[in-house]
């Protein structure tokens, strides 16, 4: 279940275990997990940046930060120009800040079509793993991308979307599962040469998707792999192919030949090069503080810097390095949100074990 390979961090999924060792009960059917409305885009950040726009924040798209200066002293470093891909250069004044999000798992992705498959792309198709190599190189503090980036076969994955123009694919889970849309968890098919996984989201997933439209996510861990039903990797795959693979695999096939007769469904596949990155082993500093020893007026944000003890893949991450960066960096007598410490609970503990040995 979920993205780790059998080659993925171990302290990551030690610090998994100790994270949500109060979900594990639950983990059969992704009990207690917090679901969003919306896909995470229109529910989390479009109501965040709405809200930010209005009390003045200035977002500038289409801008790719291509190297950072610094200067530093002995004991203070000081983050001083941003250099911009076609554009000015940013002189940082006295009260300037910068947030670096160092490294991304979506960077590189490239989408493929109904008829054609996707394209591996590498880090010279990158914005943040050219940046946080380059700055790497100016402070030993600022961590070491390359376990992060520098394997691109251990740290990828292809993922697909499905949009039907029909009821019979969602029909049939929610009767087969017994889950209403939006209430399961993911349904991994291991007997997959490619592990594949589906999840369907509550529909609409979209606020703009019409009521006869239902969506669907999934990915498939192998994609080196020969199908079991398509003679060809996945990452060879076009989306209808993908699809013929998972329909192989639910024994839908005959049931959905009039939707699929009728053009009344398309599949994106999608290649994502980094996806994995953050499951891979690392050593201490590989990832960076979030603010480094002497960091003046800078911090590095997101999946690659380090958050003692919480967990990766989440949003939930990110947001807390941002807050460790704002309250580390200012003066506003807050206090970054605690986690929540159910490892050393006797109840959880017990219910763990039940459920492990079920
Ligand atoms: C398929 C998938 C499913 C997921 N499912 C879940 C889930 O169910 N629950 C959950 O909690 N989390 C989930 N996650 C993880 C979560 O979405 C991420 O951890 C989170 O979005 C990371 O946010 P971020 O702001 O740190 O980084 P990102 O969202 O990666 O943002 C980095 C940004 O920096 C920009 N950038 C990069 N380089 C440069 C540069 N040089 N100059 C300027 N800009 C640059 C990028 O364009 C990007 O916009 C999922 C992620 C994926 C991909």
């Amino acid at each position: 279940m979920f993205a780790f390979q059998k080659w993925s961090s171990l302290a990551e999924m030690r610090r998994y275990m100790k994270r949500f060792i109060h979900l594990v009960d639950g983990l059969y059917k992704l009990g207690g997990v917090m679901r969003t409305k919306y896909n995470q885009y229109h529910s989390v950040i479009v109501p965040i940046q709405r809200y930010l726009e209005e009390r003045g924040v200035k977002f500038d798209f289409g801008c790719e930060v291509v190297d950072i200066d610094f200067s530093f002293s002995s004991d203070v470093k000081t983050a001083t120009v941003l250099h911009l891909k076609d554009k000015n250069e940013i002189v940082l004044g006295e009260n300037d800040y910068v947030f670096i999000t160092n490294g991304s798992i979506t960077e590189s992705s490239d989408n493929g079509t109904w008829d054609k498959a996707p394209k591996l792309k590498g880090i010279s198709d990158s914005g943040s793993w050219k940046l946080w190599k380059k700055l790497a190189e100016k402070d030993p503090s600022f961590g070491n991308p390359s376990p992060f980036c520098d394997h691109i076969d251990l740290q990828k994955w292809y993922s697909f979307t499905a949009t039907f123009k029909d009821s019979t694919f969602h029909d049939y889970i929610e009767n087969f599962s017994g889950n209403v849309d939006g209430t399961g968890g993911l349904i991994t098919m291991t007997d997959s040469n490619w592990f594949m996984s589906i999840v369907i989201a509550r529909q609409p997933h979209f606020p703009n998707q019409p009521k006869d439209v239902k969506i669907l996510w999934g990915y498939g861990l192998y994609p080196d792999r020969k199908g079991n039903f398509v003679n060809k990797t996945m990452a060879e795959c076009s989306g209808a192919e993908i699809l013929q693979e998972l329909f192989f695999h639910l024994k839908v096939q005959e049931l959905m030949k009039p939707v699929l007769d009728a053009g009344k469904l398309n599949c994106i596949p999608v290649a994502m090069p980094f996806i994995d990155s953050l499951f891979m082993p690392r050593e201490l500093g590989d990832r960076p503080d979030v603010v480094v020893k002497g960091a003046s007026n800078f911090a590095f944000l997101g999946q690659f810097a380090e958050a003692p003890k919480d967990c990766v893949f989440t949003v939930e991450y990110s947001v807390r390095t941002a807050q460790m960066a704002v309250y580390g960096l200012f003066d506003t007598g807050k206090e970054v949100h605690p986690m929540y410490d159910s490892a050393h609970n006797p109840k959880y503990l017990l219910a763990a074990l039940k459920a492990i040995s079920r």
